[in-house]
């Protein structure tokens, strides 16, 4: 029988997902389950999103499309992207792909030869590490624990860079932790940065107006313009809007790194379908009423998840500003047992969590971070209360 290539050899499904796929199975048992695994958005977008995705339909040209993306869908993330900050970007400066994981790996592929080195923060989301590895990347591991709030030094990024990898892939507000970095460690991050030409950076920035306690979102490209020409901002409808299942993702970077993209694009998808593009461009160009107050419901939801967890004995629990997760060090539970049942460490934690008490929350190793958990809070409302109190008498039960 003929053989894979050799690559899939280095290539897995997401961690993330066999979480996902085990809490659905007990739930279709009849399983009482509280679900805190997967990170989507718990909303959908507004109404004038699905209206114009229903007259794209009606209007639709069944013709392919710009390998770059529409005009009016370049325009509108442009417009989107100045008001988050970022001024002086054209058409030529923006590519779209297939979400932000599409355009990731996209990205990767543009940069990186077999062999180069990828850098980045841990924990990390876990498909940096999926695409670093079937694509043959070197990749180096920057352990940022929760003791330093699980965030980058401008010291530990110095000597990183000083060991000239081919890309910086930065992550900010953070998915597993849900940090963000405030405008001084953006600053600081950036003069390091500068100090060393010859590194690609990659912000991978979907969550940015998810930030809460007024801290704002930053870019080093805001702080140092002439960084334009190395970093490349990525970004998604996926988390702000309630559209992860629509599939649009952009960037805003360097000219030749844009074209890179638009030839990637016509080599494996050619374009956007037109109904998608319409309710991408309504999304980020009309009212914004609904990802603002997902902001402010957010927020409330991260200060009760952080107080019932450091309320926790032994549990430590950096206290997010952005995101919808929180990722707590649960490291004091490992050596006890729950009901004769013992837990060595965050897998066998999540997995007794989910036997014995139905709450699903992804182990930090996914993350590369084997002494934390990740919570997602975008459950139904009602759930959440219900799942941190499981989550409470679990660790009360530990012996
Ligand atoms: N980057 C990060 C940090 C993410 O958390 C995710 C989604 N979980 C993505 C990228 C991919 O987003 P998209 O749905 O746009 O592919």
């Amino acid at each position: 029988m003929p053989q894979l290539a050799t690559r899939m050899g280095n290539a897995k499904p997401s961690a993330i997902m066999a979480v996902a796929e085990k809490a659905k199975k007990l739930k279709s048992e009849g399983r009482d389950i509280v679900s805190f695994s997967i990170g989507v958005p718990n909303f959908l977008p507004g109404e004038h999103v699905y209206a114009a995705a229903r007259e794209a339909l009606a209007k639709d040209s069944g013709q392919y499309g710009s390998n770059r993306g529409a005009d009016a869908l370049l325009d509108a993330f442009l417009k989107h992207i100045e008001a988050l900050g970022f001024t002086g970007y054209t058409r030529m400066n923006c590519a779209t792909g297939i979400g932000a994981k599409h355009i990731l790996y996209n990205l990767a592929e543009a940069l990186l030869d077999p062999g180069d080195t990828i850098a980045y923060a841990v924990p990390f989301w876990t498909t940096y590490a999926d695409i670093a590895e079937v694509l043959g990347a070197k990749i180096l591991e920057l352990p940022c624990p929760s003791s330093q709030d699980y965030k980058l030094t401008p010291a530990q990024l110095d000597a990183a860079l000083a060991t000239k990898p081919k890309v910086f892939l930065f992550n900010n507000p953070n998915n597993p932790t849900g940090m963000v970095y405030t405008r001084d460690e953006i600053a600081a991050l950036a003069d390091v940065i500068a100090k060393h030409p010859d590194t690609w950076v990659i912000t991978d920035d979907i969550y940015n107006t998810m930030v809460f306690d007024g801290i704002g979102y930053h870019n080093f490209v805001m702080l140092r313009p002439e960084l334009r020409d190395r970093v490349i901002f990525v970004d998604s409808i996926s988390k702000t809007y309630g559209m992860p299942g629509w599939r649009a993702g952009f960037i805003a970077g360097p000219e030749v790194v844009a074209k890179a993209l638009t030839v990637l694009n016509s080599t494996h998808i050619t374009n956007l379908p037109e109904v998608v593009t319409a309710a991408a461009v309504a999304a980020l160009a009309g009212p914004q009423d609904v990802p603002t107050a997902k902001r402010a419901e957010f927020q409330a939801r991260r200060d009760l998840v952080v107080a019932t967890m450091n309320a926790i004995p032994g549990v430590v629990c950096p206290k997010p500003q952005g995101a919808f997760y929180v990722f707590p060090d649960i490291s004091c539970a490992f050596g006890k047992s729950h009901k004769g049942v013992k837990i060595a460490n965050d897998v066998d934690f999540c997995n007794v969590l989910l036997e014995a008490k139905g709450v699903a929350c992804v182990p930090g190793s996914a993350f590369g971070e084997p002494r934390s958990l990740r919570i997602s809070y975008t459950c139904p409302e009602a759930q959440l209360p219900v799942g941190l109190e499981r989550i409470r008498e679990f660790f009360a039960e530990l012996a």
